[in-house]
């Protein structure tokens, strides 16, 4: 599953601007460890900042088998 890497990012920015994000980047929301789920297309903010997304027709992909490498 792939999903594009300007949307990864703009997911992270506003993740770190949420007082719901912990210091271990887990979400007290949904108890999510961040920085993996924001690469996974199908899921959304359960407060709804930001949401799912269609990744059929997208040239910029990332492989989620990366979340560990970085
Ligand atoms: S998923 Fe939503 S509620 Fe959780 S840290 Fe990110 S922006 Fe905040």
């Amino acid at each position: 599953m792939t999903m594009r890497s300007g949307e990864v990012g703009k997911r992270i920015a506003i993740c770190k601007e949420c007082p719901e994000l912990n210091k271990l980047n887990f979400c007290r929301q949904c108890g999510c460890f961040m920085p993996a789920k924001v690469r996974i297309p199908q899921v959304s903010c359960p407060l709804l900042k930001w949401d799912s997304m269609n990744v059929e027709d997208s040239k910029d992909k990332i492989p989620v088998k990366d979340i560990t490498e970085e």
